[in-house]
């Protein structure tokens, strides 16, 4: 592959690209905790009514949430990749095997395929399905003998993105201002190159139009500094969004570099794929590690222990109870005796939670207005 080498911190190498890399001014990004979404699917339907509710979008989902490790929105667009690249090899942090730009057949941008018409016609295929059965004398242990967890899934509007790689005509690019992922509409001829390039599966390809299209990370609202429709709905506040910095600039007071880079407690989808994508998971602490390493690289374990020793860790526990306090991107946070506080770039508050939840007692007889108070708690 011709190209040029760039550096992908999440590989802790230099890997092969087909372009020179130019860096956006700020990289919009967001942490996701897996741990704590109930598969509501409030956030896929934010997104479908804001953005996907017209014709010829009817099987497009910008964001679904998927019950793992069964469920797949298109049908196995991650299994059929993994298949194709075979073995991964990572050597303590550095992972040794050939990206998706590594390992592209010749005359191509990028290994992968076109999923099937139907392929997108389940996009709930497999929830709830939990891999394994439940034998007499099972005990509920940690992990999980048997076990599922939900992934919810945007366009990781990635630092090395594939979709970008592969388009003939150039309609893709990614802003300078935000590094968000677009698909210019005037310029698609609805090549599909898109889709089979991008590892995630998150460009589609819309009849009526006859040009491709994807998740523009609510840039609209990321200009007015408010999180995107998929964050500020979600009922389990598990998301927050914002940016990254690259690990040598990391800011402790930045939540998403706190996340990822000094807890390293958020860890890339599939960073063996080669995109450096920009949307950090939580792992689930109930699943086997030998399954979720296989998704989100050899950070795993350190993550999940991170996220255990929030019970010790105030400023751990502020940022947690600070996610789905604003609409507002929180641009700094600290953490001040026991309440949690956000900020937007200039310093000024946006949310203040107290990290333990006030305990409010009420007398059993409010004599003031002659009533009896139940608790029922
Ligand atoms: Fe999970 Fe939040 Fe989406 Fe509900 S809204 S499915 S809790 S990510
Ligand atoms: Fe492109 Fe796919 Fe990366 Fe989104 S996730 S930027 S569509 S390669």
């Amino acid at each position: 592959m011709s190209g040029v080498k760039v550096r992908n911190w999440q590989l802790n190498r230099d890997m092969d690209f087909p372009y020179e890399a130019s860096p956006p001014d700020r990289q919009f990004a967001a942490v996701f905790d897996i741990n704590k979404c109930i598969a509501c699917q409030t956030c896929t339907l934010a997104c479908k009514t804001t953005w996907t509710s017209g014709r010829g979008q009817e099987t497009m989902f910008w964001n679904n949430v998927e019950s793992k490790p069964y469920g797949f929105y298109p049908v196995g667009w991650d299994i059929q990749l993994l298949d194709m690249m075979g073995m991964e090899d990572w050597r303590g942090k550095t992972y040794k095997g050939k990206t998706i730009f590594e390992a592209a057949p010749p005359g191509e941008k990028a290994l992968g395929f076109h999923p099937q018409d139907e392929d997108y016609a389940h996009p709930n295929l497999g929830e709830d399905e939990s891999l394994g059965g439940i034998d007499g004398g099972t005990y509920m242990d940690v992990p999980h003998g048997v076990w599922m967890f939900y992934l919810q899934r945007i366009c990781n509007h990635c630092t090395y993105p594939a979709c970008l790689a592969a388009c003939p005509r150039k309609a893709i690019y990614k802003r300078k201002e935000d590094g968000i992922v677009l698909v210019d509409q005037t310029r698609c001829r609805g090549y599909q190159e898109c889709i089979k390039a991008c590892p995630y599966k998150k460009v589609f390809f819309r009849e009526t139009t006859g040009r491709t299209e994807k998740c523009i990370g609510c840039y609209p609202k990321i200009e007015k500094n408010i999180q995107p429709q998929c964050v500020t709905t979600c009922i389990g506040k598990i998301r927050i969004a914002g940016f990254l910095n690259p690990p040598d600039k990391a800011r402790e007071d930045n939540p998403i570099d706190y996340f990822v880079h000094v807890k390293k407690m958020a860890l890339p989808l599939y960073p063996q794929f080669g995109t450096s994508p920009n949307v950090y998971y939580i792992p689930p602490i109930h699943v086997p590690t030998k399954f979720t390493e296989q998704m989100f690289g050899p950070g795993v374990d350190k993550a999940i222990e991170a996220y255990k020793s929030a019970r010790h860790d105030k400023k751990l526990q502020g940022i947690l109870v600070l996610m789905g306090s604003t609409e507002q991107i929180i641009h700094h946070f600290k953490v001040s005796g026991d309440v949690a506080i956000g900020f937007d770039e200039k310093w000024n508050k946006l949310a203040e939670v107290p990290i333990t939840e006030p305990i409010q007692l009420r007398k059993y007889y409010d004599k003031e207005r002659d009533v009896y108070r139940h608790s029922i708690s």
